[in-house]
C-alpha cells in the first residue's frame, strides 16, 4: 500500500521537547518507519522549514521524507503556519500526480488533517485524521491559551468528512461525540506505540550516577513540552509537601525558547524553598532518555489533560512506576495500584500521597516497575502499525465498494 501522512506544521524528525515538537512528531516518525519496514511505501509531507533542505529524502527503504514549499522557508509557529496549509495541499496534489497516487492519506494535527483531506479528496483517496488535541477540549481544561474557534469549526468539519478517526485513546470517542458530533461509527482507537528497544530498564545506579543523582536521594521526574497544560505547578507543589528528606524533581523538557512558563516555575520552586531539588533539564535528545527514566524512582505526568501520554509508556517500558492525572489516553495506559497511581483531582495533596508511598517502599516500587514494564509490552510497534495498517485497508476497502455501488 502507498501511504500518505501529513504531518503539515512541524518535521516528525525536528528536536523533541521544544513547544511544538513533542508525541505527535515521535509518532508519525516511528509508525511511518515500522509501516515501511513491514513492505508498505510511506511519503511523510511536511512544510518545507529550510530553502537549504532537499525536497525528498529516503529515511530507510521505503520511507521518503517530503518538503513542499508552502509560505516562508523557515520555522513558523502553528498559527503562523496556518494561512499557507491550501498552497501546502496543491503541492502534496503535484508532487502526487508527478509521482504515485497515495491509496491513503493519513492527516495529523487539524493543520495537517485540513492539509490532507483536500489532498485526498484531489487524489481519489480516502482520508484517515488523527486530531492528537483538540481544540475544544483544550479550551474545557481551562489552562492554557484559549484554541480559536475557527480552529474548532475546522475540527468539526474534519470529523465529519473523514473516512476514519483515529485516536490513541477511547476516551477521546466520547469527547468527539459529545463537543463535535462527530459519528461513532467511523472512529477507532489504537493506542501510540513504544520503541521497547530503546526504552527497557538500564542499570538504575548507573543512570543516576550518569545524572548525578546523589546517594539514596528520592528521584522524580516529568518529561514533555513545557506548556501549561501539563500540570508541572501542581508537581512543584506536590513535592513541596512531601516530608521525605531532600527530594530531586527532574523536569526534563523545553518551552521552545520563550522561556516563560519555565522561569514562573523556578520561581514557584524558589518560593516554596525548592530551589536546589528542582532541575530544569531542557530539552532532552529522545535517545538519551531512557537513561533519565532509569534513574528516577517514579515518573509523574500530573497533566490538566493529555491525549494520549507518551513519556508515561516510555518510562513504564523502562521499568519506571508512573503516578498520573487520571485524564485522557493516561486512564488507559496506567493501571492503578498496579504499575502506577491514577489521581483523579488535579491538585497536589493527592500527588504528594501517592509520591511518598512509593517512594517509602522499595519493594512496592519494584512490583510496580515490573508490572509496568510487562504492561508496555503491548505499545511495540510493530503490533501497533499492523493495527494501524489494518484500519488503512479497511478504508481502503470501503472506498472501492462505495465506487463499485
Ligand atoms: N521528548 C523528548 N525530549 C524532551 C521532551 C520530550 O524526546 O526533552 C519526547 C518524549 O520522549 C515523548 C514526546 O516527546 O516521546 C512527548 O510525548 P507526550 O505524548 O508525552 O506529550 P505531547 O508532546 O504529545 O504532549
Amino acid at each position: 500500500m502507498r501511504i500518505a501522512q501529513v504531518c503539515y506544521h512541524t518535521s516528525p524528525l525536528a528536536p523533541l521537547g521544544g513547544r511544538q515538537a513533542g508525541g505527535m512528531n515521535v509518532y508519525v516518525r516511528e509508525l511511518s518507519r515500522e509501516l515501511a519496514r513491514q513492505g508498505h511505501e510511506v511519503d511523510v509531507f511536511t512544510r518545507r522549514e529550510d530553502a537549504d533542505a532537499p525536497e525528498t529524502e529516503m529515511l530507510a527503504p521505503g520511507l521518503r521524507l517530503v518538503r513542499l514549499a508552502a509560505g516562508p522557508p523557515a520555522p513558523l509557529d502553528k498559527e503562523a503556519a496556518a494561512p499557507f496549509i491550501p498552497e501546502f495541499a496543491a503541492a502534496m496534489g503535484r508532487f502526487a500526480a508527478a509521482g504515485a497516487r497515495p491509496d491513503v492519506v493519513h492527516g495529523h494535527y487539524w493543520q495537517g488533517a485540513a492539509a490532507g483531506e483536500a489532498f485526498a479528496r484531489a487524489a481519489g483517496a480516502p482520508h484517515v485524521v488523527m486530531f492528537h488535541t483538540l481544540g475544544e477540549v483544550k479550551n474545557r481544561a481551562r489552562v492554557s491559551e484559549r484554541e480559536p474557534l475557527a480552529r474548532i469549526r475546522r475540527e468539526r468539519e474534519l470529523a465529519a468528512s473523514a473516512d476514519a478517526i483515529l485516536t490513541a485513546s477511547a476516551h477521546e470517542h466520547v469527547l468527539l461525540e459529545r463537543y463535535y458530533g462527530a459519528d461513532r461509527a467511523r472512529m477507532a482507537s489504537i493506542p501510540c506505540g513504544v520503541d521497547t528497544e530503546r526504552f527497557r530498564p538500564h542499570d538504575r545506579e548507573a543512570c543516576r550516577r550518569a545524572l548525578g543523582i546523589e546517594g539514596e536521594r528520592p528521584a522524580l521526574l516529568w518529561v514533555g513540552r513545557l506548556e501549561k497544560l501539563k500540570g508541572v505547578d501542581i508537581l512543584i507543589d506536590a513535592l513541596a509537601q512531601l516530608r521525605e528528606a531532600d527530594p530531586l524533581l527532574l523536569a526534563v523538557g523545553g518551552d521552545g525558547g520563550a522561556g516563560a512558563l519555565r522561569a514562573e516555575l523556578e520561581e514557584r520552586a524558589r518560593a516554596a524553598g525548592l530551589a536546589a531539588n528542582v532541575r530544569f533539564a531542557g530539552a532532552v535528545a529522545h535517545e538519551e532518555l531512557p537513561v533519565w527514566y532509569a534513574a528516577a524512582d517514579v515518573c509523574v505526568a500530573p497533566s490538566y489533560y493529555e491525549s494520549f501520554g507518551l513519556a508515561a509508556v516510555e518510562a513504564m517500558a523502562c521499568g519506571t512506576p508512573v503516578v498520573a492525572s487520571r485524564v485522557g489516553g493516561l486512564i488507559e495506559t496506567v493501571t492503578d495500584g498496579v504499575n502506577g497511581y491514577l489521581i483523579p483531582w488535579r491538585c497536589p495533596e493527592p500527588f504528594a500521597e501517592k509520591l511518598e508511598v512509593l517512594i517509602r517502599n522499595p519493594e512496592l516500587r519494584a512490583n510496580f516497575a515490573r508490572a509496568a514494564r510487562r504492561s508496555a509490552a503491548r505499545f511495540r510497534w510493530d503490533g501497533i502499525a499492523r493495527r494501524v495498517a489494518a484500519l488503512y485497508d479497511g478504508v481502503v476497502a470501503a472506498r472501492a465498494a462505495g465506487a463499485v455501488a
